[in-house]
């Protein structure tokens, strides 16, 4: 990756996240987590084969994904 993963969510926009997943990992936690937040989002996650990491945001929690 070279730019910058930053949080997407609104009024946040915050840099200091972690990576919490990559490739098919990243399927699995997505599809966990996602299905959490969002059914639609989880279960894009689990059938989608394509590469990205997972992210957590360390100041709102926010978890996302980021395609590499
Ligand atoms: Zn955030």
């Amino acid at each position: 990756m070279s730019k910058k993963v930053q949080c997407p969510r609104m009024f946040c926009r915050s840099t200091d996240v972690e990576p919490v997943g990559v490739s098919k990992k990243a399927g699995l936690v997505k599809g966990a987590v996602g299905s959490l937040i969002s059914p639609v989002v989880g279960v894009a996650g689990l059938l989608s084969g394509k590469k990205e990491a997972t992210f957590l945001c360390k100041k709102c929690g926010h978890t996302f994904t980021v395609k590499l």
